[in-house]
């Protein structure tokens, strides 16, 4: 049997109270939290931060989610905002696909819900970048809905919980954890229960030394019984991720330099960058810039070199710089900006920092 311990009714009721009395004194007052008069949160504010707390932790979303919506107050004023302006507010966020899906997405609630952001699950998870976990999120958090949610930080609370010898990876562990989720989320205050979850996740039930010894539910959980929290939960262990090179070629021709945007789709799809090139090596750098931009350069000299994680591969940028010789820019291919004139361009991380990098070159004589 994959789940040792019983559910019973006893012991969900138990855990419900424990976790609805913990949360109520020891949530965090955070943007997307606030409510109105009637003790109302705000839809758009829940599904603007569930998009951007994805893979991104709390104390790091708070400053972007109150820019955003600051600039962008309603579901209709993202819907109708330029994509360019929408990238620059998640400029430092990472994994920019999310506001590429949240964007979409408010299109799509204005289209086809009257501007307003549903409430059921199914169609909730009609829009673009919204899963299981997040249309769950929503609905009950926005709506009081009876709907579970299943992310790193509950899976892996009830894991310990539970203490589950299995890896949490596994599809089947993973289906039977969703079915406890629901079987566990209460029909009344579904989302404070949620977020108390996740919650108890984030700062107690962490993934390294939980907090066994403060934790609300300690006497019901078997790991802490069994003296495995720190050795649950298991996971499947992933590949190494693969090691690649970029070459980041800073051309400038005057105080201008090169820029370029990235295609519509892949990793930082319609970013701006100081052109790159991913398939070339160092030597080939002179012709790839030829047939690219169709300009005579200089032979780049090497700058700085710095790494990049992704979730699949370690990137090693490599920044050159060379000054145009020869030719004129291949139309549509790009556009000279001055190094203090990027700021309305969204750039991802490692291209903010290759421009960072560049300027403080530039300043060193
Ligand atoms: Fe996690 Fe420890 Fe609490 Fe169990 S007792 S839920 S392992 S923090």
């Amino acid at each position: 049997m994959m789940i040792k311990a019983k559910l019973t009714t006893a012991r969900i009721t138990r855990l419900r109270r424990v976790l609805l009395q913990w949360y109520g004194q020891h949530r965090r007052q955070l943007p997307w939290r606030a409510t109105d008069s009637r003790g109302r949160v705000d839809p758009y504010h829940v599904l603007v931060s569930e998009a951007m707390l994805q893979q991104t932790q709390v104390v790091t979303v708070v400053d972007y989610f109150n820019r955003f919506v600051d600039r962008l107050p309603t579901v209709r004023a993202l819907a109708t905002a330029d994509e360019q302006v929408v990238l620059r507010l998640w400029q430092g966020l990472g994994y920019y696909r999310r506001a590429q899906h949240l964007h979409a997405a408010a299109k799509m609630i204005v289209d086809e819900f009257d501007a307003r952001v549903p409430s059921s699950v199914d169609q909730l998870m009609r829009l673009a970048g919204i899963g299981q976990y997040s249309a769950g999120a929503i609905a009950s958090i926005a709506y009081g809905r009876a709907s579970p949610i299943l992310d790193g930080n509950v899976a892996r609370v009830l894991a310990r919980w539970l203490a589950i010898e299995q890896s949490i990876d596994a599809p089947k562990v993973r289906d039977r954890l969703w079915q406890v989720a629901q079987q566990l989320v209460p029909p009344s205050r579904p989302g404070d229960f949620n977020q108390a979850l996740m919650e108890l996740g984030q700062l107690v039930c962490t993934p390294k030394r939980p907090q066994c010894k403060t934790c609300p539910v300690a006497n019901q959980c078997r790991a802490y019984k069994d003296d495995s929290a720190n050795r649950l939960p298991l996971r499947t262990p992933r590949r190494a991720p693969q090691q690649v090179f970029h070459h980041i070629v800073a051309i400038h021709r005057g105080d201008k330099y090169l820029l370029e945007q990235r295609g519509a789709k892949g990793l930082w799809s319609q970013m701006w960058q100081i052109p790159t090139a991913e398939q070339a090596s160092a030597s080939q750098l002179t012709q790839w810039v030829k047939d690219h931009f169709g300009l005579t350069v200089t032979r780049p000299r090497k700058v700085k070199t710095f790494g990049h994680q992704t979730s699949h591969r370690t990137i090693k940028f490599v920044l050159w710089c060379s000054c145009v010789q020869a030719g004129r820019l291949r139309r549509g291919s790009g556009l000279w900006r001055r190094l203090d004139a990027m700021d309305d361009l969204p750039f991802a991380n490692p291209q903010h920092r290759a421009l960072k990098l560049l300027h403080d070159a530039v300043q060193t004589p």
